[in-house]
This record gives C-alpha cells, structure tokens and sequence, in this order.
C-alpha cells in the first residue's frame, strides 16, 4: 500500500494547525473525506440533485438511482443477503435508536433484559436504558477484566430466558479491544437470544461478512469510514425488521394513507420517514469504493503495523498507563501519562499541530472501571504514518517536560528519538 499515494488523496492533510503540519490521530471520532468522495458529492450537487422517490422528473429519478445504488454498495459491503435489510439512519445512534424503539415496542415487557457490555458507547447504553425506564425492562452489563476486555466466562450465566437482546461492540472506540463477536454470537444464539452488533469502529478497519458473522442487527456510521456526517447503517436480518413496526412516521414510508388507517411500506422504507441523505448517500457509495479499491485487508495490514509501532512507543514513555492488552487492538490507542490531566496534554499537542482526543470518550462506564475521569486517545486511519506517531511521541514528551517537569523522560534512548 502506497501510503504517500494515499495521502495525496486527502487535501486536508495539507493543512497547518498553529502552524504545524497537521498530524489527525482522532479518526475514531471522524475521519477525512478523499477527493473521490469529495468529487463525488460535487458531481451530484451540481448535475443530479434532486429529492429521491419524490418526483416523476428527471432529477428525482436520477436522486432515487444514486440513493439506491449506495444502498446495494453498502449491502455488498457488509455481505448482506437483499438491499430490503439495509436502511438508511443518520449514524449509528439512530441505528441503535431505531432498534431500542421498534424492537423494543414489539418484544420487550416488564420484566425482561437487555444484555450490553461495560466497554460500550454511550450511544449503546444509553437507549437501552431509556427504554428499560420505559418497559420495565431490566439493563444487565457483561463485566471487564483488568485490562478492559470482556470477561466471556460470564456471559452464559448473565444470559436468561428473559434476555430479549444483547448488543456489543465489535470494536471498542476507546481501548482499540476486538471483541471475539463468533464465539458471543454462537452463545447468544443458542438461547435464542439476538444480537445487535456496534460496527461504528469497525467497517474502516476490517472486513466485515453480516452474514457469516450471522448478527441479527449491525449499525455504523459513514463519517468514520471517509464519508460525510448525517448518513448511517441499520442492516436488520429481514425477519426482525418484517416483525418490527415503524420508528418514525411522516412521508415516504408510507403504503396508504386515510383518516382512519394507515398502512405502511415494504422494507427497508418502512423505516425511512422523511427526505433522506441523498448527499451523503453518494459519498457513502464513493467511499466504500475507494476504500475496495485500496483493498480492506491491506488497510488492515498498515493500520495493525502502525498500532505495533505506535504500542511500542508509548509504552516506553516512564509513567505512562496503557489501556487494553496489546495484541489484536484495533484502531484506537488510549493511554494516560502519570500525574498529568488529559486535557492539558490534549491543548499542547493541538498547539503543535497533533490532533488526539482527550476525556471520557462518551464510555463513562469503561472510565469508571479503570478508575479515571478521562484518557488521551490517538486513533489511527489510512492515511497515518509511523512518521506522524513519531510527532506524537514527540509532541508527549514536550507536554510532559512541560506539566510535570521531575517525570519527563528519563530513557537515553528515548531522548535520542
Ligand atoms: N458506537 C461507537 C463504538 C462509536 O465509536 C461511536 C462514535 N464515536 C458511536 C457508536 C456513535 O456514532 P455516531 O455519533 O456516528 O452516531
């Protein structure tokens, strides 16, 4: 893989922060859009805009013909067996919204749980818990280890009758942790339990087969994988979504409308109320083309090549604390530097160009088992160099001499790099 081809690709990797070349290690958060995405969206703002399955005019057509076919990009993407089960969300939290409400209307009672894990974005708890509140339904949470990973052996016996649904990351957005999602899958399964996967962390870095991985729900976001915010994926097995009523109502996800009853459309508009981003659609498609086109296993290869260099490094820092264990993490890194608030290193690596994330990573209860308030968080793309890790560890060891004088780096070799 070309990274320095790549990159070019990028126009904003041209930019200079406080005059500094930008160096973006927050691409958990969201990533950078290449020119063919850029393009993309250009080209159909300028020559086919248009609101899609609106109007019988040529425009509109041409809108509903891009809206779709980014449709069947993302099905064969994810490997899912008929464009009905794909719909259109504004990010992962609206996918898991939709889910928690719909799914919830139609299967959950009082007395009933829902099974998440302790290392989940709040976008995966938080609806969840709302609606328990609502239900009565009961929250249950597979616990960590020590080192944030989850502890398996306990997940049969936290699986019951009443369980209606478990939903896990595949990708921890925090500590990089690749959750062994076959093996919770399989066990969820064998209690007829199904299971919402979080991919928000995960279709940038690795192939994904819903298929194979045989998930009953999987949601992610086009802004993390190089596309532009307010478009996002809820594919649903079509057997869940045939059973599911609608999430939101209004035009376009209707059959026939009276006074005295409404029916509604076929999958997947059932779940697509309203005027959709048809913009954001056509950069989704361009981006999953470009990232097919550099081949998601060579990205994986230079992005885990990456992570082994930038572990090894930010481990050799005295003082610094670590999050997860090292091997398999995936695309994010979050650490601490002894005595030292977050915030403080995040405002000076920014002065020097550096972009991390600082604070609790919308993971509260993932900060509470490791007993802290926050992490700094670098988290890495395609577009990353071991050059750019090495302006980190550079732009770490300022910010340490700097807050906390009496612990900067004491390693000969490290002060040589
Ligand atoms: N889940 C995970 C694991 C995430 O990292 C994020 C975004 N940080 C979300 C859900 C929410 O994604 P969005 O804000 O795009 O809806």
């Amino acid at each position: 893989m070309d990274v320095t081809a790549i990159r070019r690709d990028f126009p904003i990797l041209n930019r200079q922060i406080h005059g500094q070349p930008l160096v973006y290690l927050d691409n958990a958060a969201t990533t950078h859009k290449p020119r063919p995405v850029l393009e993309a969206m250009m080209a159909f703002c300028r020559d086919s805009y248009g609101n899609a399955h609106r109007g019988a005019h040529t425009l509109s057509d041409e809108a509903g013909a891009a809206y779709e076919d980014a449709r069947e990009r993302v099905r064969r993407f994810i490997h899912a067996a008929a464009a009905r089960e794909i719909v259109f969300t504004r990010g992962t939290t609206e996918s898991i919204n939709l889910v928690a409400d719909s799914f919830g209307r139609r299967f959950v009672e009082a007395g009933d749980e829902i099974l998440v894990t302790t290392m989940e974005h709040h976008s995966n708890i938080v609806p969840w818990q709302v609606l328990g509140e609502r239900t009565g339904a009961v929250l249950k949470s597979v616990p960590l280890d020590d080192d944030g990973h989850l502890q398996l052996d306990q997940l049969e016996g936290l699986i019951t009758e009443r369980t209606r649904l478990m939903a896990v990351t595949c990708v921890s957005n925090v500590t990089g942790v690749v959750n062994d999602l076959g093996h919770i899958v399989r066990l969820a399964h064998e209690r007829n339990v199904p299971v919402l996967v979080d991919g928000a962390q995960a279709v940038q870095h690795m192939p994904v087969d819903v298929q194979a991985l045989d998930c009953d729900f999987f949601a992610f976001s086009g802004h993390k994988m190089y596309a532009d915010t307010g478009i996002g994926i809820l594919y649903g097995k079509e057997k869940w979504l045939e059973a599911m009523p609608p999430y939101q109502t209004g035009g376009g996800m209707i059959d026939r409308v009276r006074f005295d009853h409404t029916s509604f459309a076929e999958l997947p508009y059932k779940f697509e109320a309203g005027t959709g981003n048809v913009v954001a659609a056509v950069s989704l498609a361009a981006a999953i083309d470009y990232l097919e086109g550099i081949g998601l296993d060579k990205i994986a290869a230079h992005e885990q090549q990456l992570m082994a260099y930038a572990t090894v490094r930010i481990t050799a820092l005295d003082g610094v604390r670590l999050y997860g264990r090292d091997e398999g993490r995936c695309g994010a890194l979050s650490f601490n530097l002894e005595n030292i608030h977050p915030f403080d290193v995040g405002a000076i690596l920014d002065e020097l160009g550096i972009a991390v994330r600082t604070g609790a990573h919308c993971a509260e209860p993932l900060m509470d088992h490791f007993g802290v308030a926050g992490m700094i968080r670098a988290s890495l793309a395609v577009y990353n160099t071991p050059a750019e890790i090495d302006r980190l560890l550079d732009g770490l060891q300022r910010a340490r001499a700097m807050l906390a004088p009496d612990l900067s780096v004491r390693r000969g070799a490290y002060n040589a790099g």
